[in-house]
């Protein structure tokens, strides 16, 4: 039987884990008498906190939809791990070496596809993609960025890459580190044709999208050359690490920084995402090749720990006491649009909500922030809640 993990070194690394650290990557939790911490359920939809964390005891319960565990119990329900790739993933996290039963062994190559082989993948492709933004094929690249006034500094900062034109760069140098044909495909890092499997991005800047814990689980990639036939913007198809309808760019960096100012502002792109970091605005994340939506939604109420409690004292007082969250969208009619498409799904936000669109039609990144001037957009504090309509 492959995979069987000492029970002694489960036991150490439920020991070590700190389910309180582990879930506040996720939800907002908030005290709730001696030992126990509360905050949005994540497996169920709730506006009323219901979800209870005892760092103490090592455990969590909902009571509005029952289920409790510790915190490898969360992980694998969360991630839709198995009790195994629940345990390296803490064991990762923790420094805990694991030790398998005899015979046994680790499962890395042994389950094709596995999530831990994904993101092995992607960390040699994130890292392959850096390394070539400084050959000299990248220069476009480079030159792309420094266009927008990003410098060296600010590429590394978010990781920023690049995919070398022709067809099997990166797929010749994941062979080179052992990945197989399976491991590959369900990365999502290949395309499959008739002759064989080839790389998803050729020719493109890349940046790495990453989940709330840092680890890259997918990429965006933004066309350079002009006989690209391919869309303006590809990213990761769907697999089992990445779902576009919950992946939000720029959530590693933002997230500690959300949950203490309970913000978060929404931007269009991955370059907006970056320009807004730079100059200080440390909440901003953007959907990736999708309109914000209501697993969106979900991902950012849980982190803001938003409750129709808080909501009910702000309406009634007009005290901005719940999380803000601001949409900044484009000031052309295409962005303007999204702007009003993702307001349209803020009747799930019992916070304070704000659509800022930019006055003169300028992209974000092309202006404003970077130069650290004043914010450049037009503020409508709104929401069907407060609206009259
Ligand atoms: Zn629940």
């Amino acid at each position: 039987m492959a995979g069987l993990i000492k029970r002694e070194d489960v036991e150490t690394v439920r020991a070590r884990a700190r389910i309180d650290e582990i879930v506040g990557e996720h939800v907002a939790l908030r005290p709730a008498g001696v030992d126990s911490l509360k905050g949005l359920c994540p497996f169920h939809d709730e506006r009323t906190p219901s979800f209870h964390v005892r760092p103490q005891i090592g455990r969590w319960h909902c009571f509005g939809c029952n289920e409790g565990g510790d915190v490898i119990s969360f992980v694998q329900k969360l991630d839709g791990l198995g009790f195994t790739e629940a345990v390296e993933y803490l064991a990762a996290r923790t420094g805990v070496q694991l030790r398998y039963e005899e015979g046994s062994g680790p499962r890395r190559g042994v389950d094709a596809g596995s999530r831990q082989r994904l993101l092995d993948a992607h960390r040699v492709a994130a890292q392959f993609y850096a390394e070539q933004l400084t050959s000299p094929e990248g220069a476009v690249a480079r030159e792309f960025l420094a266009e927008r006034s990003f410098d060296r500094g600010a590429a590394e900062q978010f990781g920023v890459g690049f995919a070398p034109t022709g067809w099997d760069a990166l797929l010749r140098h994941l062979r080179g580190r052992g990945f197989t044909e399976g491991e590959l495909t369900a990365s999502g890092l290949v395309s499959q044709g008739q002759r064989g499997i080839y790389d998803r991005f050729r020719g493109r800047l890349i940046w790495p999208i990453r989940d709330v814990t840092g680890e890259t689980i997918g990429f965006g990639a933004r066309r350079l050359f002009e006989d690209d036939q391919g869309p303006k913007y590809l990213n990761t198809p769907e697999t089992a690490l990445y779902k576009k309808s919950q992946v939000l760019y720029g959530i590693d960096l933002a997230r500690r920084e959300i949950a203490k100012h309970r913000q978060i502002v929404v931007v269009e792109g991955y370059t907006d995402v970056m320009a807004a970091h730079l100059s200080g605005v440390t909440t901003a994340v953007a959907t990736c090749g999708t309109a914000f939506g209501e697993d969106h939604v979900r991902v950012v109420r849980r982190m803001l720990g938003d409750t129709s409690a808080r909501a009910g004292v702000q309406l009634s007082s007009g005290a901005s006491l719940g999380g803000e969250v601001i949409f900044t969208f484009d000031g052309d009619a295409a962005g303007q649009k999204a702007a009003l498409r993702a307001f349209g799904e803020d009747q799930r936000f019992f916070a304070q909500t704000f659509v800022a669109i930019e006055a003169q039609g300028l992209d974000p990144a092309s202006c404003g922030w970077l130069a650290g001037r004043k914010p450049w957009w037009t503020w409508s504090p709104g929401g069907s809640r407060s609206s009259s309509s």
